[in-house]
């Protein structure tokens, strides 16, 4: 298993992720994505876009804003119950969860044991003000979970879409925790991107409909070309279920800090529906027309982090292998996720007519996929700075390209080389990565 550590410098060496506001000391375990980095993450939500939404007849999506109604946490329980409490020391000003103190623990102050407050609830939404004033009655949040802007529309998308139970919607976008102890790197962070579904059902059909989308999720993964051996799922215990909850069960990755939640799926019952119909005074039920009644549907909750799920993706990927005699570190990303598909490399930067030649199979590629050219060392570096970053094929164009127009193509796993004519790159590639 490798280290989290070689990660972080894996993706701070090669421009995947870097500490946000690095120039003034980094800030508060925010991270920035740089250019691989953002690929990746764009590569991982448009498959779980197309997994989720375009190849499913019974999903939509929906994109809320991340500033809503401040009744909408109310009635979803976040005001009254999404807390922790937490004490402080009065000597090193330090916060703690109050069931995680470590008594054993000296403080820098005392030099004994920490000085502690009475525990106090400490709510983890970041609070803003709307508008000029900063009275209570402007105060908002910043959304703590992408869920709700789905269960508030509810009554749009099934009346717009003409959506008969079952079916779901999907949603992507940013939500904030303040979490008293974000860390391991991207894993938890105070500002995380979701990819959330609300699947909507009848009552009585919600437990068969849960267990499919835990198959179903589970099995995105693996397509994805994640082992099998560093997936698992585990079952919530009776005691750490939501009130609400009938059941949940989380899809756990061995990250190098563990066997960690990579995305919980719940079986909500009809609690979100029933609490904004109760808070708004709207009718959030659905009219089934074969029984002639209306019906609170149950949610199923399928909710995954985009940054997790970037993050074990890398892990997953990273190799060390030694290649007649020499060392090679290589991303074997499943070929819709690594960031860039081909490189396309000239042996002779100096050479006109090899640049040339380089340049023109490159523009030819862009259309189709992301492809990057690179002279800036020797051949063996530009193969080991390519493995990496996980890219697909190498385009090799040699002195001989100028006489038998023909170009080498590196395959990134097995290291195989084929000679293929020049003319012939854009569909041999086209074939290899998007057939
Ligand atoms: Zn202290």
């Amino acid at each position: 298993m490798v280290e989290m550590e070689t990660i972080v410098s894996l993706c701070k060496r090669r421009g995947f992720i870097f500490p946000s506001s690095e120039i003034y000391g980094g800030f508060n375990s925010c991270w920035d994505y740089g250019p691989l980095g953002v690929e990746l993450k764009n590569n991982v939500k448009r498959a779980w876009w197309k997994a989720v939404v375009q190849m499913r007849d019974d999903m939509v999506g929906l994109d809320g804003s991340i500033l809503m109604h401040p009744k909408v946490w109310e009635a979803s329980g976040h005001v009254a119950n999404f807390s922790d409490p937490m004490v402080d020391c009065r000597a090193c000003k330090l916060r703690f969860r109050a069931d995680q103190v470590d008594p054993n623990e000296k403080c820098v102050e005392t030099k004994g044991p920490h000085d502690l407050t009475e525990s106090r609830q400490f709510n983890m939404m970041f609070r803003t003000h709307v508008g000029p004033v900063e009275d209570g009655a402007a105060v908002a949040y910043l959304r703590p979970e992408t869920a709700q802007a789905i269960f508030v529309n509810f009554s749009n998308v099934q009346n717009t879409m003409r959506k008969k139970l079952p079916f779901g919607v999907a949603q992507i976008g940013k939500a904030f925790r303040n979490e008293i102890t974000p860390g391991n790197f991207t894993f938890r962070t105070r500002e995380f991107e979701q990819m959330e579904i609300e699947f909507f059902v009848k009552p009585g059909t919600d437990d068969e409909w849960h267990q499919q989308w835990i198959d179903a999720r589970r099995q995105w993964y693996l397509d994805l070309g994640m082992k099998k051996e560093n997936l698992q799922l585990r079952e919530h215990e009776q005691d750490e279920l939501a009130h609400y909850a009938r059941r949940c069960v989380d899809i756990e990755y061995s990250f190098p800090i563990g066997w960690s939640e990579l995305e919980g799926i719940a079986n909500r019952t009809d609690f979100d529906l029933k609490q904004h119909t109760e808070f708004s005074g709207k009718d959030l039920t659905w009219f089934d027309p074969e029984t002639n009644e209306h019906v609170m549907p149950c949610v199923i909750e399928p909710s995954a982090g985009a940054d997790r799920a970037t993050l074990a993706f890398l892990v997953d990927a990273y190799d060390e292998e030694v290649v007649r005699d020499r060392q090679r570190v290589v991303l074997r990303l499943h070929k819709d996720l690594a960031p860039n598909k081909v490189a396309v490399l000239p042996l002779l930067r100096n050479r006109p007519e090899i640049v040339d030649l380089a340049r023109k199979i490159a523009g030819d590629l862009r259309p189709s996929m992301a492809c990057m050219y690179d002279d800036t060392a020797s051949i063996g570096k530009l193969y080991r700075r390519q493995d990496e970053i996980g890219t697909l094929y190498c385009v090799t164009v040699d002195v001989d390209s100028l006489t038998d127009h023909a170009v080498t193509i590196r395959e990134r796993d097995s290291m195989e080389q084929v000679r293929v004519p020049v003319e012939a790159v854009v569909r041999t590639l086209k074939e290899k990565i998007l057939g």
